[in-house]
């Protein structure tokens, strides 16, 4: 009866370390499998939607002022007024913030009113 006992315990103990094992090599893999995979996003993107109207509207060809962001910040737009509703104000701002700020590369961007 009391090696029956301890043999209950023991087999509790293993299976208990096989799932810490398990626990561990998973959390690893994942970790590794997110750090290789992971997207870097442009800082620059989200401080120009805050200065964009927020219509998402369509005007510009894109789904969102989020879009069009984008579109500015990978070099695909150049031309801020693109945007059909945004002022001339906010215009000027964005043009000087991509033109003064670096991105994840290093670079400014060449964009115009
Ligand atoms: S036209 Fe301007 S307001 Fe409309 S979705 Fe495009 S960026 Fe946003």
């Amino acid at each position: 009866m009391l090696v029956l006992a301890i043999s209950s315990v023991g087999l509790i103990f293993v299976a208990v370390a096989l799932m810490v094992i398990l626990a561990l090599t998973l959390g690893i893999a994942i970790a590794t499998v997110s750090d290789k995979f992971k997207v870097q996003e442009d800082p620059r993107a989200g401080e120009v939607v805050k200065m964009m109207p927020g219509a998402n509207c369509g005007g510009c060809g894109y789904p969102g002022c989020a879009g069009l962001v984008d579109a500015f910040v990978n070099g695909k737009v150049t031309k801020v007024k693109t945007c059909k509703v945004i002022n001339q104000e906010n215009a000027q701002k964005v043009v000087d913030y991509l033109n003064s700020t670096k991105g994840p590369d290093g670079k400014t961007l060449k964009v115009t009113l």
